[in-house]
């Protein structure tokens, strides 16, 4: 059986917070807001795995209410929903990312990027795809306000 799934995460930018993409801290003036590390990345990947097993969403599991997850490292987040998955039988066959962002310019650090998530996900990183884009100078994107995330995913599981 195979199942896809789709995530898609925003935070806004803000100066002398750290920039962390995908698990990855990159060296820039301005970070991304959140309760967590705003990891929007990583949120966007992890929604991704809940939404193909239709395990709900990273709210569901880590309320921003609760003050554990505070300023926590995302990548938490993500290693609690593949275990999840891994519970029920699910393994990652590929998973395709999309980031938003005007800057940086992320085309140096996308390969580093899909790596780090690939060694989360214990899969190839053959098998992660990381795509950045800017918003053209439009949008909250565009006026550097925020940076986005996609995420589509595809697990498989015997029977
Ligand atoms: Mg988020």
């Amino acid at each position: 059986m195979i199942r896809v799934g789709a995530g898609h995460d925003s935070h806004r930018l803000a100066a002398g917070r750290p920039l962390i993409l995908g698990g990855v801290r990159i060296d820039h003036p301005f970070g991304l807001e959140g309760h967590s590390d705003a990891d929007v990345v990583l949120h966007a990947v992890t929604d991704a795995l809940l939404s193909a097993a239709a395990l709900g969403d990273i709210g569901d599991l880590f309320p921003d209410t609760d003050s554990a997850n505070k300023d926590a490292d995302s990548s938490r987040f993500l290693l609690e929903a593949c275990r999840l998955l891994r519970d029920r039988g699910w393994s990652v066959v590929n998973l395709a990312v999309t980031i938003f962002a005007e800057v940086p310019k992320l085309g140096p650090l996308k390969a580093t990027i899909a790596s780090n998530v690939a060694r989360l996900l214990r899969i190839s990183h053959e098998s992660v795809s990381v795509q950045a884009k800017t918003g053209e100078g439009v949008g909250p994107v565009g006026r550097r306000e925020s940076m986005e995330c996609s995420a589509t995913v595809l697990i498989e599981r015997a029977g």
